[in-house]
């Protein structure tokens, strides 16, 4: 049987984690390792590897964890905010299980590193 992720194991409660919203489809927590003072995972509950793994018909996903996020940093009062996806490992990626990362409450440079 294939493992599952780390966040998959998130989701069935098997490690802890700071769960800052969950529905349905997506769940969304703060990253163990924050890289600003806002650093949320917005994380599709079915497992997809990443970006370059997603079908034609998965449209819905992105879509969800999009207003997901958004519904949620109204709620928080913030304004100012940056979502990255990293897309495999030459992009950042540590995790294969797709995830938005919501980064704010510091200023952000840009080009990213
Ligand atoms: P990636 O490098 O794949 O874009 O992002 C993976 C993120 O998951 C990293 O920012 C890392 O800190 C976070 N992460 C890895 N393991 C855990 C964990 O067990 N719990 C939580 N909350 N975040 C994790």
């Amino acid at each position: 049987m294939k493992e599952k992720s780390i966040f998959s194991q998130i989701i069935d409660r098997e490690i802890p984690a700071n769960i800052i919203f969950e529905d349905d489809t997506c769940i969304i927590i703060e990253d163990i390792s924050p890289q600003a003072p806002i650093h949320y995972l917005a994380i599709p509950k079915r497992e997809i590897k990443g970006i370059s793994d997603l079908s034609d018909t998965d449209h819905g996903v992105i879509d969800h964890l999009m207003i997901a996020i958004k519904n949620e940093m109204s709620k928080e009062g913030i304004k100012d905010y940056r979502l990255v996806i990293n897309n495999g490992s030459e992009a950042g990626q540590t995790v294969f299980h797709l995830h938005i990362h919501v980064l704010a409450n510091r200023t952000l440079g840009w080009p990213p590193g």
